[in-house]
């Protein structure tokens, strides 16, 4: 960004990396300990406070936990105007904050949440905004190089922002990993600040009359993720029922979604979505690298593929060459089996 299109303003009075951690009914969204952690690696490299912004009605375990989790402070604000999530009061509520204590950096969720009111906070602050990251890193010079994919996925780009502050980045969630909090939180209270809040109901544009939930599947979260590819031939039976024997959720390579085989918010790779499964079942799937990048995170790959060259299985822990229509059925069998 050019420093013509902003006040002047002196960069070295904004200090730290804030994380915003995204939660809904006290319960904390997964990329919320996601940005934490990979906050305490960039404070680290800038010798800044990892600071940890908890907003909501009832979320003082979280300003806690934040702490625990690696934060040296939480700022909380915490009040039952912002119970259910509106836009307008957290926007203001994120903005006064950013003005009057002037963070470096700040990292936000790529959820419907973070990328709603992001631009409330970045637009008045004339901060520069990288939405969508996959990657984030800082220079030598402590700038905040945020990288996202562009082109519709064929390049990364990395954005920087040396004339503006905040350096703010909405992430894609299930690109970093959250860690576990250190044990013994007991000091965790006395790093949590309660901040004024400056939103009050009256001054609030908008009012949730209902919340409807559901419609769209998530699968960033599912612990198990049975994957399909061009390999389904268009009979996708035998990933939705290893699926369903196994908790998990089924999801797709680019080829299988624009074959019009599974929807396309099971999408896994560049131009879908980034997951971290305990167990990732890859059934009839090549391994292209735009598929690897988004799966790449999973814990434990088993292959399934009829083509022994096929590299998805020099990036499985376990292999299957055999036919996907034979090799699910059967293994969906055994996991029945041993659940009866
Ligand atoms: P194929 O590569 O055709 O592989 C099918 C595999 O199935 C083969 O290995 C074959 O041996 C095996 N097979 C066939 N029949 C059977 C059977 N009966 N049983 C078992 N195995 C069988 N792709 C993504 O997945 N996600 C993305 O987000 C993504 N983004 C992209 C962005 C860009 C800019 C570009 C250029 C491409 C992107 N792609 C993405 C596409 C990617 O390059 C590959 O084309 C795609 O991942 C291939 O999907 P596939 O593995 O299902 O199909």
């Amino acid at each position: 960004m050019s420093a013509a299109s902003g006040p002047e303003i002196d960069v070295a009075d904004y200090r730290d990396v804030w994380v915003f951690v995204e939660q809904h009914e006290g319960e904390a969204a997964p990329v919320s300990w996601e940005l934490l952690a990979k906050g305490r690696e960039l404070a680290d490299e800038t010798g800044e406070s990892l600071v940890a912004l908890v907003v909501g009605d009832g979320v003082s375990h979280l300003a806690e936990e934040a702490v625990a989790r690696g934060a040296d402070r939480a700022l909380l604000a915490d009040d039952p105007v912002f119970e259910p999530y509106r836009a307008d009061p957290y926007g203001e509520q994120f903005r006064a904050l950013v003005e009057a204590r002037k963070p470096s950096i700040v990292l936000i969720g790529g959820t419907h949440t973070g990328r709603d009111f992001a631009g409330r906070v970045a637009v008045p602050a004339h901060a520069g905004l990288t939405a969508d990251c996959t990657e984030l890193a800082v220079d030598e010079a402590g700038l905040l190089l945020a990288s996202r994919p562009t082109f519709g996925g064929s390049a990364m780009a990395t954005i920087k922002c040396p004339a503006h502050r905040p350096q703010m980045a909405t992430v894609r969630a299930g690109v970093f990993d959250a860690g576990e909090p250190a044990d013994g939180t007991e000091s965790a209270a006395d790093a949590v600040e309660s901040v004024e809040v400056v939103v009050a109901e009256e001054d609030t544009l908008s009012t949730v009359l209902e919340r409807v939930v559901g419609g769209v599947v998530d699968i960033t979260d599912a612990d198990v993720i049975v994957a399909g590819g061009a390999g389904c031939e268009g009979d996708v039976t035998p990933l939705v029922e290893l699926a369903e024997a196994l908790g998990g959720e089924v999801a797709a390579t680019r080829a299988a979604v624009e074959e019009g085989w599974v929807e396309p918010a099971r999408q896994v790779g560049q131009t879908g979505k980034t997951v971290r499964p305990h167990l990732y079942v890859a059934a009839g799937i090549s391994g292209a690298v735009q598929h690897l990048e988004g799966m790449n995170g999973s814990d434990v790959v088993v292959a399934v593929n009829t083509d022994p060259n096929a590299p998805i299985f020099e990036h499985a822990d376990y292999g299957i060459v055999g036919d996907l229509h034979e090799v699910l059925p059967a293994l969906t069998a055994m996991v029945r089996e041993k659940r009866e």
